[in-house]
Order: C-alpha cells, then structure tokens, then sequence
C-alpha cells in the first residue's frame, strides 16, 4: 500500500522515495507541504503537521471521491502524532488540538482552491476554552470560522447565508464591525451557523474532530477540480493532472493574548536590498489583520525593542532560510503566548536597486557566485534602475491622458513648449520645460536638449526625435497618434483634454504615456556602488565589446564613465546643425560655383576639426569611428512649406514699407529666400532614406566628404603630437555596391596620408564602412576587400530587409501587426533574426572569409536591447554600440549572452567566474 501521509518530519523519507530530486518532492507533497518539511528539517519553528500527498488525491478523485484504502488510517496515525507532539488532544476540552485543512498544489494556485479553519472546535471545546479564557470571544469566534468554512467548503452551502446571520446578530447587538460583538455574540452566531447547516444540508454540523477532518479533506480533494481552478491552470498552462496535496498543520493564534503576535517580514530590505530584517508587525492579532490594514502595524524594531530575544530568532531563522534558499526571503510568522512559529516563506519581492545590492552581496557573502548575481539581475532591471521614474504613490489610479511609442526611458516633468527655439530660451533647471512637436528635425536638436522631455506625435523607434532622446537620456514618447498639435494656437488637445503652451505636463518615457499636471518622480542613483561592482562583473565574463554612439565629446564622457570601450557611431551631421554651423553648410548648399562651394566647406573644417579633437582626447586609448555625412542634404534647408510662409509673409510686409532702405532690404529677403525654396524643392525627396544620402552624397560632393576627413585627420594628428593615443576609424554609410566604396576611399585615404605627410605624424587608421543595405550584406566579401571594417545599421538595414519606412511603420500599420501578432516583435526594437539576422550571419561569414581580421560591430538602436545584444555575440561581432546611457545595460545583457554560451558548452560549474577575480 503507497504511502499516502507524511508527517513534515519525514521529508527524508521523500526523499527516498522520489531520489531526492526536489520537483519530485514538490510534485508529490505540492509546493506548501514541500516547503513547510523543508523548514521543518532546518529546524525552524514550524507549527507541527502532515501532508496528504497529491497521489492521494489523485486516486481519490480517480475513484469516483473514494479514499483510497490505507489513507484514512494513515492519516489518524499522524493525527496521534501531532498529539503527541502539541500535548493537545482532538476533541480534548482540557487541550484541544485545531488544525487547518489547506490546498497546496506544485504550482501556486493562489486563492483558487479551499482552505478549511479551526478543525476540532465542537460545542464542548468551545466551552472549555471559554471558561478557561473568561470570556468567550475567541473561542466562538474560532467555533463560528470552522462551522462557516466548514458549511461553505464540505457543504457547499452559500455564503451568503452566513452572512445574513451574522450581519442580523451585528444589527441586533447595535455594531457595525466585527470586532465589537462579544463572547455571547459569538455564541449565538454560532447556535445560527448550526442551525444553517442543517436547514441548507439536512444533516448536523459533526462534533467529532476527526470527522470534521476526513470530510473536510475530501472537498479541498475535490477542489482541484472546481471551476475557479480549472479555468485558473487552463489559462496558466499547469497541466490539470497533478492534482493537490493537503496540508493537515496545528493552528497557532497571533491573537490568543497579549504576548501574541502576527507579522510578515524581508530578510532583506525589498526597496533598498540593505542587509537586515524588514517587515511589520501586530501584536494580538490575526494574519487577516496585518493583510486587510484595517490596524496600523508596527515596523519590526518595535518587537526588537519589547521581546528582544524573539527578534533575535527571528533573525537567526530569517538567515538560515537565506542561506538555504540562497536568496532574499519573504516570511510570515506568528507568535503564540510568547512562542515564535514560522508560517511560510518564499523568495521576496524587490525592487530593482535592492535586487542589485542583494546578488552583490549575496556573492560577497559567498551565498551565491559571481555568476548567479549577475544572472540574478536582468537587463531591464538595470534600465529601470537607471532612469528617474514617477513615485508609484504619486501616480495611483490616474489616468494618462495619451498614449505613444515609449523610446527613451525615464520621467520628465515640465512646461509644455511647442518650438525648439523657445524651448531653448525658457527652459532652465527652476522651470523645466517639455518639447512636444509633431515630429523633431536636426535643426531641432538645440531645443530638444534644453527640454527635459521630448513628445511627437509622429515618427518611431528610429525618428529623429527617439535618436536624439536615447542619445541625450531625455525621457520622450514619440508617435502619439491620438494627441494634435496646434502650432499656431500653441496647444494640443487629446479627445477634449487641452494643454496649453506653459501648461505642465509629466512624460513616462519608460511606459510611454502622457499625463497631464506634476507628478513627482523618485531619482536614479548613478553612482551607485553595487551596480558597479556588478558591471564589472559583467566585464569580467562577456565576450563582445560595449561602444557608445556619441557625438560630442560631453556625450563621450558620459559613455567612458558607463564603461564604453570607445566609439562606435558619431553623426557627423548633428554637428552641422549647431547654430554657428548651419549657416555655413547652407551657403554650401546654396553654392552654384565650386569655388564658392569650396569656401563653404574650408569655413567648416576647423570646426569640425575641434569637434573631432574633443572625442579623440575623452578617447584616449579607444577607438573612435567617425561616419561620413549620411542624411539628405534637404534636411540642412529650412522646410519648404516653412519658406513659402515667410515668402508669403515677407511680400505682405512690403506693401507696409516706407523707406527704400527698408524695401531694399526686404526684396533682398525675398530673393534670398526665394532661391532657399528654389533649391529645397530641387533637393526635395519624396522617400528621403532611400535618395540621395550617405556614400552617394559624398560621390557628388567629393570636397565635403574630403574636408571631413582631412579634419579627422588633423585632429588625430594633433592629438597624437600631444600624446593623446588615437585610434580614428572612418565609416562610409549606406554603401550599396563595392564600386562605391574603392572611389570614396581611394580618394579619401589619399587626403587622409596627405595631411600625415603635413604634419610629419603617422596615425593608426582604419577605413569602413557600414552594412545597412541587404546588397552590401549579400555581397560582404567583395566589400570586405576594400573595408577595414563593418558596422552594421540596422536601423536602415531593417528598413530596407523589410521594404518599410523606418520614420513610418511605427505609427502606421506596424501597432496593427504587433496588436495581431503578425509580427512577433518590433523589428526597429528587437533585431529579426531570421531575416535581418540572416543577411548579418551571411555578411559576416563571408566578411570574414575574405579577410580574416575584419573588425564587426552593430551601430544601430538594437545594439542597445538585450536580445538583440544575445544575437550579435551567437554572430560573433566584435562590439555593440548603442546611446551612452545603454552602455551599463548592454554590458550586463553581453555577460548574460556569455554565460548562456557556457551553460550550453559545457554545463560549467558557477564557480570558475567567482573565483576569477
Ligand atoms: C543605422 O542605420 O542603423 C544607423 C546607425 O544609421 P542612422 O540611424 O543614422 O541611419
Ligand atoms: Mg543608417
């Protein structure tokens, strides 16, 4: 006959049975019965009992709701057990035994199957324990709990009504709450509950404890198979053949007297992960007390101060749990007349800076290894950390007001402004402002970085605005398709919601939503030391290099103290943006004389030679890779419509005009202005990403792409005369055939040696280019002759794979495809492996085929998304490179990457990392 009960002292004995395997052990005693023997044989205080496995269960329900044979007469041996053990009896008015009957399945069903109370309360121990009390408040109430429970559960009788008894005692007695009824209350709500029973069953409620036990562990049995709990592990995938087990454990009362208590408590703090007990108290008072809130706890150093040495045990409990869940428990207890029981406990809950400190910790404390702390911490996690976010407390139930594309993470609060320019005059740190424009262009970028945050309501993950926001860290939704914007009259309205220019605003950049008013935020700690160390960690293990896409040299900064290992993306065009710069590239533009164009370009060159110096010297040592101007040469021209505004505006003007100086003036405007619409309209594009850009820019315009590098290469040289280490790298974007490439870099190289034979320094160089057109990948190693190395950019390489519009899809069709799950993820977001990371495969393989030390990397936005980071080191890149405020989140998501390469080697202990450093 199988063994069908065992007592919490026996889990040896499971063991046994089951081979020791630990999903063994929860799958016969469920996940309660498991973890309460478990407890037990580390020898904490755990209130005596036994378990009826789910075997038994299954045999019962098998059977038609028959015991099967042996079950019973096990459970009453046990049932002898716990007497023994309690000193109590069942049905012993001297000294009852109660006990609870509970559900405890191998997966967690909360609240889904029955739970029976106070087994072994009859009309006699009731009295007993009244006249022993005094009073007999707490007894009839624990009677009136089992009779309800016992009605409801076995019985299958209404809820409602008991409730309708009780609620008539309440009405009778003159309270409104239950804890004002008294003893005699009690007993007559009893007296009402048994009569219930029998008018809604046809039998009596049974006296005989052992009774009350066998039925009562029949229907939690058959609770398995109630709706609740089908349709529970139906829509959570648990197969519905493991059955339940039962849990037949001694009832101890928090609220027995006034040297009894009920509380819950952390081993750890769960907000911040510092070491110590955290948790909160009642004394004289029941679980349901502390979870309902309806009496204030108190923390738990107010039970350190009153009973010292049960705080100590507690404590001492609380670390043997630690040690042996390795992990941060999450406990409830109880103490009875003076005498402490642990309950439950599981892993905690906790923030992401406490999970942070505590793997850090742990590991320090050689808990866990260097390894698990960092497999602890996710990804997400980090970013979270990372970034500002709105005060849960403060957000509540409010509703957002709109709803876009989360692009760059954290919380931003401030005043609404609709132009960049005003954005720039007004914003300051005592009157933060918010940009919110219909989308953000370059010339934009002043604004935007004087914004705390950004908002559009068009564009995607790679728009302007999204790029520029991750780059900067601004928090910014982008593509809010339900928000309008009226420029001229300066607000925006959502549905009837109107915001008006000044008006404040909150950003959730992390979630992506609108709110409108102040809402606090709660500020990331940068610095923080745990972080660090685990970072470093993550270093220590990962295989593919971290870069920043950086422009600026204050950026650059920023990236070098988040670990970047050096450059892996500057956006030559955001410097010809800045406001001294525009005007020179447009006269460039404008030019229709080479010399005049020649001039233009020879104004920028010590500018962008300054720029380049700045990120060389934050460099120091690293490499740096400077791309060639990319976008169309229309986005440096005020937009078209713009210009046949002030056209009309200016023309309107003149008729005002009194003096000829002035009307001289103003007909020089007209024509200045006249020739801007003349160009931006030959210049127009009516799919700009797929025109004139990139390499193609610098085939038609040899001299800008010229001067570019001659100033990368006097500002290298210059670095290197004042032993700055450099290592420049220079990058043709959007080549498409290797035809392109031996122009451009013949040409390039040539200005390149030219200025080193000026200058009398030699510098190491590299010339590359970037993979972002499917024919470049396809046809990687003839482009691999004539390039040092690949950056992949996959914002436009996932453009182009997919034939969608990057600045487009995200608010268009795309949702739709994602709501659908035609798509499993956003391509922009995540890269598509078997496409996108098909062609990547192939151009690496052949890259590298055709020469062998070609360095790869990924510059796209997915260089910062950790799966997307997963991908790259399976490929085999050398580096990411992503927004310098990604970097610590892609140097943990690479270690990550790397410890799933071992595990799936060669099932390598933890303890190689650990024991590295
Ligand atoms: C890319 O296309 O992935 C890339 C990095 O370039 P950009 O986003 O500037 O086109
Ligand atoms: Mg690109």
């Amino acid at each position: 006959m199988p063994k069908y009960i065992y007592l919490f002292t026996e889990l040896d004995d499971v063991e046994a049975r089951t081979g020791g395997d630990h999903e063994a052990v929860r799958g016969l005693l469920g996940g309660k019965g498991a973890n309460l023997a478990d407890m037990t044989r580390l020898g904490v205080p755990v209130p005596h009992g036994f378990t009826a496995t789910t075997e038994a269960c299954n045999a019962y329900l098998s059977a038609g709701g028959e015991l099967p044979e042996g079950l019973w007469e096990q459970a009453l041996e046990a049932v002898a057990v716990l007497e023994e053990q309690t000193g109590k009896g069942f049905g012993d008015p001297s000294a009852p035994l109660l006990v609870s009957c509970r559900s405890g399945a191998k997966f967690s069903m909360p609240g889904m199957m029955d739970t029976v109370l106070n087994i072994g309360m009859n009309d006699l121990t009731a009295e007993a324990m009244a006249a022993s009390a005094g009073d007999g408040r707490f007894a009839f109430d624990l009677y009136r709990r089992l009779l309800h429970m016992y009605g409801t559960v076995v019985l299958n009788i209404e809820d409602d009504a008991f409730e309708r008894e009780l609620e008539d005692r309440k009405r009778t007695a003159g309270v409104s709450v239950d804890a004002e009824l008294g003893g005699d209350d009690w007993r007559d709500i009893c007296e009402r509950y048994k009569a219930v029973v029998r008018t809604f069953s046809g039998r009596e409620f049974p006296p005989d404890p052992r009774e009350q036990l066998r039925t009562a562990t029949e229907a939690v049995f058959r609770s398995w198979n109630g709706k609740r709990a089908v349709d529970y592990r139906t829509a959570s995938g648990i197969p519905h053949d493991l059955g339940t087990a039962v849990n037949v454990q001694t009832m101890v009362f928090g609220n027995l007297d006034s040297s009894s208590a009920t509380g819950v408590c952390m081993s750890r703090n769960g907000t911040t992960g510092e070491p110590g007990l955290e948790g909160d108290y009642l004394e004289n008072a029941q679980g349901e007390d502390v979870v309902a809130g309806t009496r204030r706890t108190e923390p738990l150093s107010g039970l350190a101060e009153r009973s010292p040495e049960l705080y100590t045990e507690l404590e001492d409990i609380a670390r043997r749990l630690e040690r042996h869940h390795r992990n941060m428990q999450d406990l409830e207890f109880t103490i009875e007349a003076g005498k402490l029981w642990v309950l439950q406990t599981r892993d905690g809950k906790r923030t992401a800076e406490a999970e942070v400190r505590i793997a850090v910790d742990m590991a320090d404390e050689g808990l866990i290894s260097r390894r698990e702390a960092l497999e602890r911490v996710s990804a997400a996690q980090v970013d979270v950390f990372l970034h500002p976010k709105f005060d849960p407390r403060a957000i509540g139930s409010r509703e957002p007001l709109a709803e876009g594309l989360a692009v760059s993470p954290g919380a931003a609060v401030g005043q609404v402004v609709f132009d960049a320019d005003r954005a720039e005059r007004a914003g300051s740190a005592e009157r933060p402002v918010v940009l919110v424009r219909p989308d953000t262009k370059p010339d934009d970028v002043h604004g935007m970085l004087a914004a705390v945050g950004i908002v559009t309501s068009r564009g995607g993950r790679t728009s302007h605005a999204a790029l520029v926001a991750r780059q900067f860290g601004r928090p910014a939704v982008v593509g809010v398709s339900s928000m309008e914007i009226d420029l001229v009259g300066r607000e925006l309205r959502v549905g009837d919601a109107v915001v008006r220019e000044g008006d404040w605003i909150s950003v959730d950049g992390t979630r992506g939503l609108l709110y409108e008013g102040e809402i606090p935020t709660v500020v990331a700690d940068l610095d923080n030391p745990y972080l660090a160390r685990l970072l470093s960690w993550a270093d220590d293990v990962r295989r593919i290099g971290v870069r920043a896409n950086a422009d600026y040299p204050r950026d650059a900064e920023r990236a070098r103290s988040h670990g970047a290992e050096g450059i892996g993306l500057c956006r030559t065009e955001h410097m010809f943006f800045e406001t001294d710069r525009l005007p020179i590239v447009q006269r460039m533009i404008m030019a229709t004389e080479s010399h005049e164009r020649e001039a233009a370009v020879m104004e920028l060159l010590p500018l962008q030679r300054s720029d380049f110096e700045g990120l060389f010297r934050v460099m120091d040592g690293l490499p740096v890779i400077i791309r060639l101007i990319d976008p169309p040469l229309h986005e440096f021209l005020p937009a078209a419509s713009q210009l046949t505004a002030d056209l009309a505006d200016l023309k309107l003007r003149l008729q005002h005009l009194q003096t000829l100086p002035e009307i001289d003036r103003a007909l020089e405007e007209i024509a200045t202005k006249q020739r801007y619409l003349e160009r931006a309209r030959a210049l127009h594009e009516d799919n700009p990403m797929l025109g004139t850009r990139g390499v193609r820019l610098g085939i038609l315009i040899p001299e800008l792409v010229r001067m570019q590098v001659r100033a990368i290469f006097e500002a290298a040289c210059g670095c290197a005369r004042d032993g700055v280490d450099v290592h420049p790298e220079i990058m043709i974007p959007l080549v498409t055939h290797v035809q392109e490439l031996r122009e451009m870099r013949g040409a390039l190289e040539e200005e390149g040696r030219r200025v080193m034979d000026e200058t009398g320094v030699d510098v190491p160089y590299r010339f590359g280019t970037m993979i972002e057109i499917p024919r470049a990948a396809l046809t990687a190693d003839e482009i691999a002759e004539v390039a040092e190395f690949f950056s992949f950019g996959t914002n436009d390489l996932t453009q182009t794979t997919f034939g969608i519009s990057r600045d487009d899809a995200e608010q268009g069709f795309l949702v739709e495809y994602l709501r659908r799950g035609v798509l499993p993820s956003n391509p922009f977001e995540t890269l598509d492996e078997d496409g996108v990371g098909r062609l990547m495969e192939w151009a690496v393989g052949e890259g590298r085929r055709a020469r062998p030390e070609l360095e790869m990397g990924i510059c796209g936005e997915h260089g910062g998304d950790p799966a997307s980071i997963g991908l790259c080191h399976t490929l085999g890149l050398d580096y990411v490179s992503c927004s310098p405020f990604r970097v610590p989140i892609a140097r943990l998501a690479a270690a990550h990457a790397a410890l799933a390469d071992r595990a799936a080697d060669a099932e390598v202990e933890p303890e190689p990392v650990a024991a590295r450093a």
